[in-house]
């Protein structure tokens, strides 16, 4: 891959943290500044938030991983290539999906045995 588009997609990867990092800051200023003395309504209500939150939480923890995961593989030099096959992943695919670690056909056959293993399980249910 050419070093402008390394160049690039490192930024892309720098920003969407950025971005992660500062809503995750507001998710903690929210915490600090909910009330003590609830009633039981509210208090339900503030657990469904709170899980709400963590749900939220995770997700961007997932994504944290993937970007500086993605970030580090910028900095070895493996950015761009099949985690599975070896082979460079199409840029146009990289541009729509920065994160990913496989090229579109090692991706299909992923998908297809995640298929085929659902409806396996799916046939193991009907008997
Ligand atoms: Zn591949």
């Amino acid at each position: 891959m050419r070093k402008t588009d390394l160049v690039r997609f490192r930024r892309i990867f720098t920003e969407q943290k950025n971005q992660i990092l500062m809503n995750s800051g507001m998710l903690d200023e929210g915490f600090v500044n909910s009330p003590e003395d609830k009633d039981e309504v509210d208090q339900a209500n503030a657990n469904i938030e709170q899980a709400m939150r963590l749900q939220l939480r995770n997700r961007e923890t997932f994504t944290l991983s993937r970007i500086n995961d993605a970030i580090r593989r910028i900095d070895e030099g493996s950015f761009g290539r099949c985690d599975t096959c070896d082979e460079y992943i199409e840029l146009r695919r990289l541009q729509a999906r920065p994160t990913t670690t496989l090229c579109i056909s090692c991706k299909e056959e992923e998908e297809k045995m995640n298929a085929s293993a659902i409806l396996g399980h799916r046939l193991q249910a009907v008997h």
